[in-house]
């Protein structure tokens, strides 16, 4: 084997790598985004290739039988029998930021162009939905408007609800190293808990969770009030200010502060960094993505950029990226609402454009319901079949209680390359090839395009996830349509669906890959994607769920593992650290209650209920944090616990802040260090 470039199929920076020819993983220098560096995860992607993986297609009409081994052959003619008999608005599709944006182009080209149905969704919606409905209403196109070459002459960074050291390691390593650079480089974090990347900054503002609107609010009430409103810039290339500083005017410093529980001078502060600093990036993520009013939080800080001109050379709200192809997928239009090239199937002029570039007709003009509206339609009988590709809902929806009696109702497909939870309530498993298993692209958080070669052959009958639709495709008497070879043939084709859009790829070839689309700038010439032109800004509401409990849980990621850890989880190296399941709790919180570190604890929300040891933290009092991802074979998922309530205009769940009480449950734990499965008393095994 000799060297082969791939895209590391973690986080949504987007590392070039490399496996070289004894099989170590390393970074890829000539990477144009990350020059070779890399975290420590892909480096033991190689331990994981062949562990718990599904390496045959198989089947069980009913889903207490045991699972019988099947030929494609079969599979395929059992989907295709599904499909023919079921109405296409009674099937629903649930894919994933991991695929390749090849494989999401075929698979919404698939059900949007021939099955004429918008019941598709991405995992996405439980990440960058709030970011990609702000950025529209912002700038009127989504797309992330700067790249990571802006953070090497940056002296103001703002972290808003992200960890980046540990869920972003190698873009936050670039910014310590622009600090260390320059003493007039400051780093500051806002968050309710002192994370590694708070611990790291500058400045830590400890703010109460759910309350970020009203701080942002009241950075853009000061900056008015001290005359630090860039007027040149707002009036020149920007409207709504008034609206929206009317609606800020709610929030001077002295309210907000005790409604966020923070100083009146870290808004000040922030205030003056946004007025005087030289560039300014803001980054954010879950924490302000994944909120009843997620997009308002995101609007309230992009408000801030427009207010004092920071776009371009002065700066960047920098939306971060959790999946490896999220960037890829939104290019695709793989949410329920979208087409490919950032267009939407409720503009007539984008169904037409994509029924003629697909030699199709039907498009439906209205989105399909989104991943948790599904799961709802599921529970009443109004849809069939679901069809997952690439990831786990079991365990990464919210009210997974809800979510495991849909899918206990539903004929379940399940297509991944690894077993995981949501396997167990499947009827048909389909094996999936992997990353270095076939070829592909994908987009990282800086529109970096990376072309990852195959090193290796996929196990057993595992296919990659192109050739199972079009396989189905060419079944279904698609024939001409989904004639591909290999995954080329998709690429060309839908590189030239974005010709002349915002995203266009079409100058891009494999051969020319990495490479980004798009100027350094998006908006280089200040001419934003609005019909006027002209940058919006949005007042930025502010409502709190008005829950019961003595704490407020937060949800958010593990250093070493990713996803719900089907492929992380094998290494016994990245799992250190991660187990047993736990929770960060202020020790004076845990006093009061009478519970020490290590102790254990039963968490309790309206929904249910989960056992987790408690770590003590820094962490505001009355709020807790727990990592989402951990499969049932570790504990029960905490998101048994959270609502499945979602910002209403971009349909993501409120994954971070669920009410929730904590109760004393014990001295000791049984925890297996050797195979650190099932401390608790609700941990499940793993089938075969
Ligand atoms: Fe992979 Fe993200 Fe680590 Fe880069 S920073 S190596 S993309 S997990």
């Amino acid at each position: 084997m000799k060297d082969t470039a791939f895209q590391c199929p973690y986080c949504g920076v987007g590392c070039g790598l490399y496996i070289d020819d004894k099989g170590k993983v390393k970074g890829d220098s000539l990477h144009p985004a990350t020059k070779g560096d890399l975290c420590k995860k892909p480096l033991y992607l190689p331990e994981a290739f062949d562990k718990g993986r599904i390496t045959a297609p198989l089947f069980r009409e009913a889903k207490e039988k045991p699972f019988k081994e099947i030929s494609w052959e079969e599979a395929y003619r059992i989907i295709e029998q599904k499909l023919k008999t079921i109405p296409p608005d009674k099937t629903y599709f649930y894919i994933s930021g991991q695929l390749l944006t090849e494989e999401s182009y075929i698979i919404n080209k698939f059900v949007k162009g021939f099955l004429k149905t918008n019941n598709i969704d991405s995992n996405s919606r439980l990440c960058m939905a709030t970011a990609v409905t702000a950025y529209k209403m912002a700038f009127g196109s989504d797309g992330v408007p700067c790249t990571y070459e802006d953070i090497d002459d940056a002296d103001a960074f703002i972290f808003a609800g992200s960890n980046a050291a540990i869920s972003h390691p190698v873009l936050f390593k670039r910014v310590l190293r622009r600090r260390r650079e320059s003493e007039q480089v400051l780093i500051i974090t806002i968050d309710p808990y002192e994370t590694e990347t708070a611990r790291k900054s500058d400045l830590h503002i400890s703010i109460r969770a759910g309350t970020d609107t009203v701080f942002f609010n009241s950075v853009l009430y000061t900056i008015h009030r001290e005359g630090w409103v860039n007027f040149q810039f707002v009036d020149g290339y920007t409207e709504g200010f008034e609206e929206a500083l009317k609606y800020a005017e709610k929030f001077p410093p002295d309210i907000a502060s005790s409604i966020c529980d923070v100083p009146e001078e870290d808004i000040y502060l922030v205030a003056k960094v946004f007025a005087q600093s030289k560039k300014l990036i803001s980054f954010w993520c879950q924490g302000l993505n994944q909120s009843l009013n997620g997009v308002m939080k995101n609007l309230s800080l992009i408000n801030l950029h427009l207010a004092t001109g920071r776009i371009n050379e002065k700066g960047c709200p920098f939306s971060l990226t959790g999946q490896p192809n999220a960037m890829g997928g939104r290019e695709v239009g793989y949410l329920s609402n979208g087409l490919p090239g950032y267009r939407d199937v409720r503009s007539e002029e984008d169904r037409r454009f994509m029924e003629n570039f697909w030699k199709t007709e039907g498009i439906k003009p209205m989105p399909g319901p989104s991943i948790t509206e599904a799961v709802d339609l599921i529970t009443e009988g109004k849809i069939d079949l679901l069809w997952v590709v690439c990831t786990n809902p079991l365990v990464s929806l919210p009210s997974t209680g809800k979510v495991e009696e849909a899918l206990k109702k539903v004929f379940l497909i399940v297509q991944d390359a690894y077993w995981n939870d949501s396997c167990e309530l499947a009827n048909l498993i389909l094996p999936a090839a992997q990353i270095g298993e076939k070829e592909g692209t994908m987009t990282g958080s800086d529109r970096t395009v990376t072309f990852s070669r195959q090193f290796r052959y996929p196990p057993g009958e595992a296919k990659p996830d192109w050739l199972i639709f079009t396989e189905v495709a060419k079944r279904m008497g698609w024939e001409e349509s989904f004639n591909y070879r290999s995954a080329v043939d998709i690429f060309e084709e839908f590189k030239r669906a974005t010709r002349g859009r915002l995203c266009d790829l079409s100058n891009l070839t494999y051969a020319r890959l990495p490479s980004r689309w798009g100027k350094r700038w998006l908006y280089e010439d200040l001419k934003f994607a609005t019909e006027s032109k002209k940058a919006k800004f949005h007042p930025a509401r502010f409502e709190i769920p008005q829950d019961r409990g003595s704490f407020l849980m937060m949800t958010g990621r593990m250093k070493d593992q990713w996803h719900t850890m089907t492929r992380t989880g094998k290494s016994p190296s990245l799992l250190k650290g991660e187990l047993p399941p736990y929770i960060i709790m202020n020790p004076d919180d845990a006093r009061e209650l009478g519970i020490s570190e290590w102790d254990r604890v039963v968490i309790r929300s309206k929904l249910g209920e989960a056992e987790r040891i408690v770590k003590f933290g820094k962490i505001k009092r009355g709020h807790i944090f727990t990592p989402f991802g951990y499969p049932r074979e570790f504990a029960d998922p905490i998101n048994r616990l959270v609502s499945d309530r979602c910002d209403p205009l971009s349909k993501e769940p409120d994954l971070k802040f669920t009410a929730v009480d904590i109760i004393p449950a014990g001295k000791n734990i049984n925890w297996c260090e050797e195979d650190g499965r099932r401390p608790f008393k609700h941990g499940r095994s793993r089938q075969p």
